[in-house]
């Protein structure tokens, strides 16, 4: 009877301990950040987020990819992954979205793996060109032509500096790579690939412009159709926070503790994605948010908060440069609420008063 009790006591008091004292959201290993804020507070801020904007119906869907067209405008997800890889989801989050431009940073991470940063940086650059992501004024206006490794023509050029024997070689090689860097597989959508196949003639005039400047490393069409199947690789909103979280720890997946990019090598994709992570939208970014981010005209965006951890938002309509309007608000609502803006003292706890 009384072990009973005892026993009963003891549910009790663990239920109240896991109920009501929340993890910090950043906990690195057994080392909490000191200025993270816990999960609670995390949950209920991208909640009101979600509710706050779930019937805004601004902007609309890509149309140049005539899949995308058609996916349902209403589908909405948000993840939050944290370096101590606590997953906190909400919507549709089962769905299966093209990752879209959102593969260029883990192929630039890629790139910088096989061959070193410098050489990365030489062959493509790192300057916005406050431009659509598809220009071609950019490629034969910009010194470096190729400009930066997330507007088309600088991503084709970087798919074309992975090595292999052949395309497929190459190809597999990043989907496992991007794999990695979710902690799980991924698929390439085919029915994606297949549509922006038979419409990328864009990309394909803008691969041919770069071999003109000798800005291209491998065959120019072969780099643009690989390049087309890693827009075209599948995720769920938690994957993608996942690859984000990836980011925010360093390198090191948290879910699997594999260090897939190079810990060195992360300063580079953030401060690029801070640059150009939103194309011609990076700008207003960074002044009213503050996180490297990246989006993908299929409708995802993600946000690295460096140590602390990964939002990714899917919802289909985009605005004006490509970017995901839904995303962007609630990426700047939980930010805001949270104090996560890096250019401000308060992300690192100095409150000013
Ligand atoms: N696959 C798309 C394209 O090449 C990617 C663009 C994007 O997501 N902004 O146009």
């Amino acid at each position: 009877m009384l072990r009973e009790k005892l026993r009963v006591r003891i549910v009790v008091a663990l239920f109240i301990v896991t109920t009501f004292v929340s993890a910090p959201l950043s906990a690195l290993g057994q080392k909490a950040s000191p200025v993270a804020p816990n999960r609670a507070q995390v949950e209920a801020v991208v909640r009101e987020a979600y509710d706050k904007f779930r019937s805004d119906t601004s902007g609309k869907n890509a149309d140049y990819i005539p899949y995308l067209a058609q996916v349902d405008s209403k589908l909405f997800g948000v993840a939050v992954v944290t370096t101590d890889n606590q997953v906190f989801t909400l919507g549709d989050i089962k769905y299966s979205f093209s990752i879209q431009s959102i593969s260029k940073v883990y192929t630039l991470a890629m790139a910088m793996e096989e061959i070193g940063a410098d050489k990365v940086f030489d062959r493509v650059g790192s300057e916005p060109t406050g431009r659509a992501f598809n220009s071609v004024f950019a490629v034969a206006d910009m010194p470096s032509h190729t400009g930066n490794p997330f507007v088309n023509a600088g991503a084709i050029a970087t798919t074309s500096l992975i090595s292999g024997k052949n395309a497929d070689e190459k190809w597999n090689k990043i989907l496992d790579f991007y794999g990695r860097v979710a902690g799980e597989k991924l698929t390439l959508i085919d029915e994606v690939y297949k549509s922006e196949a038979a419409t990328n003639t864009g990309n394909k005039a803008l691969s041919m412009l770069l071999a003109k400047y000798e800005r291209i490393y491998a065959d120019p069409f072969e780099s643009v159709d690989i390049y087309t199947k890693q827009c075209s690789v599948g995720v769920n909103v938690a994957q993608l926070a996942r690859m984000g979280a990836t980011l925010a720890n360093n390198g090191k997946n948290p879910a699997t503790g594999e260090q897939v990019i190079k810990a060195e090598d992360v300063p580079y994709i953030l401060s690029t994605m801070t640059m150009a992570g939103l194309y011609d939208g990076s700008g207003g970014w960074a002044w009213h948010v503050g996180l490297p981010a990246k989006s993908g005209v299929g409708g995802g965006i993600v946000a690295v908060v460096p140590g602390k951890g990964a939002i990714a938002v899917f919802s289909p309509r985009l605005d004006e440069a490509g970017n995901s309007v839904k995303a962007q608000k609630v990426i700047e609502y939980v930010a805001r609420k949270l104090d996560l803006n890096l250019f401000s003292p308060r992300s690192v706890g100095l409150k000013g008063e």
